[in-house]
């Protein structure tokens, strides 16, 4: 399920020494120079791959990274150290961590264009430092010496693709990782990233450091390409047109690095063919970069999910052909999923939420709210539109900071953890509107949910019970109503104590409905996980919950077994103020989540 793709892999490397071959045995001079720039472009590219492909992250100061790397190489150099070019490029592309963590750091507490601002101030500081100081052995010029292997410029255009290829492949297998696929869903939704465990502050610092790390690299590479730097080779004009162009094409796919750089290496020789300034050329990317935002999706990124979404789609009419003509889904699985009364709730308290209040400003959400849900168990929440219910469910999973009350976990107060913690704790929320990156599959989502290396038997079993499509459809061809399945799937997979679903079934048919209400019966046996379930759909409640507590206006008005309270005359007014709760109503509550800021 995580290995990495071998026949790409293999086409990859065929093609890069294909390259290496080629270009130093039938290119002029020039072109070869020309094609150093492209592959040294390519790496740095690799470096707004991460922070800005992947982690979504507006980071305008990768060229500052660079610079660092040139000038711990050019230092190295001037003092003739120990080791030699190759041992000063790894030292220049480990001196900009430190700095890549500090840049970082804001990041936690700022998004989007403000982001962007901070980094591109640090880009014209560093600017600005570079011009007064000149880089080490510019004087002197004295030019980096280069590895007596790679001295010319053929054999170092072999050096360039080697530490391209050698990056490339160590970020494929990064982004195989919990914390590569952390990226996306952080780029997607912070709150759901920290909903599945992941440290949003860890995540976001570890892109910065390893951005780093890779254009300090591309730094010291571009100083052994040119002997000597200058300051002009590191401008924030050179950061902004990468930028553009990265958000443009997609570098942290393969090709959208490679076509960086190449794009990279022309743009300034026609430019320099056509005498035209520079800027021009890091202008009319920017331009078209505005559109590439716009459309929110780099070219390769559309080009990949078009293929992807077009193999999964033959996926899928295989799998209708082997079923059969018309979608049975819910009548078929319904026969083999019997209806189970739900088990009445004995065991000891799992989650404990005593006197939990919640304001936001005047609005009193939750008032007092006791609640238990014991070990081995579905217990429901219900109430009308606006009782708290959504409120509920983010306060006890930590996205609600400041609220009076107490929730315990098995026994132990989990008050002062954040989300990130909560929910590796064994506390995961889905939630009311859904957020999972398009670009998953849904074996990746599961993995991100489970937060750990997930069993393809193990997923394919929870997909399978939960009537979701085969795994390796991605999500972008996901309906939203089976989106919000996988999203419990993606919940259950981590195996929590408790796993809390805001309205799982909204958007589903009455039928549906009721075959997720018996599955989810079955969840505390069959998985170990109980289950607080909040939901509109009352056939469905009663096919799943043993007990069940009733919300209004943030007071609770009723909690017990669940026939009991749905009967009570007190909860049937509740609802519409009539005398009969809503039978099969489905999910027409589209009110928003409340919105709060995690604070992991
Ligand atoms: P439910 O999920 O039961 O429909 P919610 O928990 O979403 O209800 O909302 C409960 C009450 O709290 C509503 O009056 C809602 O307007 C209010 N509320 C929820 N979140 C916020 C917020 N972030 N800021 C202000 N008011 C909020
Ligand atoms: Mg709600």
């Amino acid at each position: 399920m995580s290995a990495i793709n071998v026949r790409s892999t293999a086409i990859g490397l065929g093609l890069a020494v294909a390259a290496c071959v080629a270009v130093p045995a039938l290119l002029s001079s020039y072109w070869i120079y020309l094609a150093i720039t492209a592959v040294v472009s390519g790496v740095i590219m690799q470096s707004y791959g991460v922070i800005v492909g992947r982690a979504g992250v507006m980071s305008l100061c990768q060229w500052s990274f660079a610079a660092i790397g040139a000038w711990v190489v050019m230092r190295l150099n001037l003092s003739d150290a120990p080791g030699g070019f190759l041992l000063w490029l790894l030292l220049g592309g480990l001196a900009a961590v430190p700095v890549g963590v500090a840049i970082g750091l804001p990041a936690l507490r700022i998004r989007g264009v403000n982001l962007a601002v901070i980094t591109f101030g640090f880009a014209v500081s560093a600017d600005l430092v570079l011009n007064v100081n000149q880089f080490p052995g510019t004087s002197e010029l004295k030019t980096v010496v280069r590895p007596s292997m790679f001295a010319t410029n053929g054999r170092y255009f072999i050096l360039a693709v080697i530490v391209f290829t050698v990056l490339a492949i160590g970020l494929a297998l990064l982004n195989r990782t919990r914390l590569g696929m952390s990226w996306l869903e952080l780029r997607h939704s912070e709150r759901a990233a920290a909903a599945h465990g992941i440290s949003v502050a860890r995540s976001k610092l570890a892109a910065f450091a390893i951005s780093a790390f890779i254009a300090g690299i591309g730094g010291g590479l571009l100083a052994g390409q040119l002997g000597l730097v200058v300051s002009s080779n590191f401008s924030m004009g050179q950061s902004l047109a990468m930028f553009a162009m990265a958000i443009l094409i997609g570098p942290h796919n393969i090709e959208g690095a490679i076509m960086g750089g190449v794009m990279g290496a022309i743009m300034a020789t026609i430019m320099d063919k056509l005498k035209l300034p520079q800027d021009l050329g890091g202008m009319l990317f920017g331009v078209l970069a505005i559109f590439a935002l716009r459309s929110g999706i780099s070219q390769t990124d559309m080009v990949r999910a078009r293929k992807r979404e077009r193999a999964a789609r033959g996926l899928l009419d295989k799998v209708k052909d082997a079923t059969g003509p018309a979608d049975p889904a819910p009548a078929v699985t319904q026969a083999v999923t019997p209806a189970v009364t739900p088990v009445a709730a004995t065991g000891e308290p799992c989650l404990a939420v005593r006197d939990l209040t919640v304001r936001f400003g005047r609005v009193v959400a939750l008032d007092s709210v006791d609640l238990t849900v014991p070990a081995g168990s579905v217990v429901g929440l219900i109430g009308p539109n606006g009782a708290g219910k959504s409120t509920f469910i983010a306060t006890v999973t930590g996205f609600v900071s400041g609220y009076e009350g107490a929730v315990e976990l098995d026994g132990r107060s989990i008050d002062k953890l954040t989300p990130s913690v909560r929910a590796r704790r064994g506390l995961r929320r889905t939630f009311q509107t859904t957020v999972i990156a398009p670009e998953l599959t849904q074996y990746e989502y599961l993995t991100i949910g489970a937060g750990r290396r997930l069993a393809k038997a193990e997923a394919d079993e929870l997909l399978d019970f939960f009537g979701c499509p085969p795994g390796e459809v991605p999500v972008s061809i996901v309906d939203v109503g089976t989106r919000r399945l996988l999203d419990v799937a993606a919940a259950i997979a981590a195996r929590p104590k408790v796993a809390l679903l805001d309205e799982p079934a909204a958007g589903q048919s009455a039928a549906e409905s009721l075959l997720l209400g018996r599955r989810l019966a079955q969840v505390p046996e069959r998985f170990g996980v109980s289950i607080l379930l909040v939901e509109h759909d009352m056939e469905l409640v009663r096919a799943a919950c043993s007990q069940v507590t009733v919300l209004d206006f943030g007071h609770v008005i009723a909690s017990g077994p669940t026939e009991a309270v749905l009967e009570d005359p007190a909860v049937m007014a509740a609802y519409l103020g009539t005398a009969e709760v809503p039978g099969t109503e489905t999910g027409a509550e589209t009110g928003a989540e409340p919105v709060a800021e995690p604070t992991a």
